[in-house]
């Protein structure tokens, strides 16, 4: 890819600023990258590892000159992320972010970005369980989609320079309307999270059952449930307290199947149980035929854990 933006600012490095700043440096799409973090420790860890060129106790520092503005910023502190950058953001710059819910943050960014520049509010569909400025890594988004939900406004070649930047990476990009992102991405991230919490929180919980007997057997199932429980609580915090609605409309909607299964069980409804398992799985096979996932049994882990 050549260098299509001149300075990219990335605002936070944590997993996904750091993993742009890797993925610039392997396979181009910006000549210098200027970097912001809150904390002094991240500022300190990041000049260490090199993720910029240049670092920034202060936001609108980084972004003097920039083209291309990256919020990576937990979706609650992107607002006055925004705030605090407005008037150091160059004529003609693209405005983007990396946030997990769409409608909030341009509810809270959208203000501040100045009529000269453009807001393209964006998610990478790709993430770990890892958190912070030495968890990002170059290969993080290939492969991977990428949803823009372009705002009435934004010029076209403004969107294809920044789904180019992505595609670099290896990503494929896809436009979306704000509030569908909301709704998709509350069925496939935000939901499962909530269900993962809830089970690892509920097992723990459990009296009878020691917390070292839940370490010592937690295999398979759980034991991926407890990664996902890993994730950074104040990430996920704010991707609940700003996508309310849709996952309140799923939850409602996941109580209800939910509510099937436990009575299937308590009636000894075999067939109802064998239909939505089946169901299930098919559901499985689509991601594997999409290329969303190995079909190597257990996530292709090595067996014997050396890996
Ligand atoms: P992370 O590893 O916890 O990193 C967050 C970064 O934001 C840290 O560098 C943090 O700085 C910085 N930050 C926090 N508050 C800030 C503020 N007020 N001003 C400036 N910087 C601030 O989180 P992440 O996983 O990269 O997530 C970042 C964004 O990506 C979130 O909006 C999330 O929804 C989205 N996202 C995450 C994933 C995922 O799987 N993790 C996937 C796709 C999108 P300090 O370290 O100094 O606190």
């Amino acid at each position: 890819m050549s260098a299509a933006f001149e300075k990219v600012a990335i605002l936070g490095l944590g997993l996904i600023g750091s993993s742009i700043s890797h993925a610039i440096r392997k396979y181009g799409g910006a000549k210098t990258i200027s970097g912001h973090a809150k904390s002094v420790e991240t500022l300190r860890i990041a000049r260490e590892i090199g993720l910029a060129d240049s670092f920034h106790d202060n936001p609108a520092d980084a972004v003097k000159g920039a083209d291309l503005v990256i919020l990576c910023a937990p979706v609650g502190a992107c607002g006055a992320l925004a705030a605090a950058i407005s008037s150091a953001i160059r004529p003609g710059a693209i405005v983007t972010d990396v946030g997990s819910v769409k409608g909030a943050i341009i509810k809270d960014v959208g203000p501040h970005v100045p009529q000269h520049a453009h807001f393209i509010p964006g998610h990478p569909i790709a993430g770990t369980e890892q958190s912070g400025p030495r968890s990002g890594f170059a290969e993080l988004f290939e492969n991977r989609w990428c949803i823009l939900t372009p705002l009435s406004g934004n010029p076209v070649e403004k969107i294809a320079a920044l789904e180019e930047f992505w595609t670099g990476f290896g990503s494929k990009v896809e436009r979306m309307e704000p509030g569908h992102h909301d709704l998709v991405l509350a069925m496939t991230s935000h939901l499962p999270h909530l269900i993962a919490y809830t089970s690892v929180v509920a097992a723990a919980d459990l009296e009878e059952v020691t917390q070292s007997e839940i370490i010592k057997f937690s295999a398979g199932g759980f034991r991926d449930l407890t990664r996902i429980a890993a994730s950074d609580p104040t990430m996920w915090r704010d991707v609940f307290l700003n996508n309310r609605e849709a996952v309140l409309e799923l939850l409602g909607r996941f109580s209800e199947e939910l509510s099937v299964l436990q009575k299937a069980i308590r009636w000894g409804d075999g067939e109802t149980l064998f239909n939505l398992f089946s169901r299930a799985r098919e559901v499985r096979r689509g991601i594997i035929a999409a290329g969303q996932d190995t079909a190597a049994p257990n996530f292709g882990r090595d067996p014997t854990h050396k890996a």
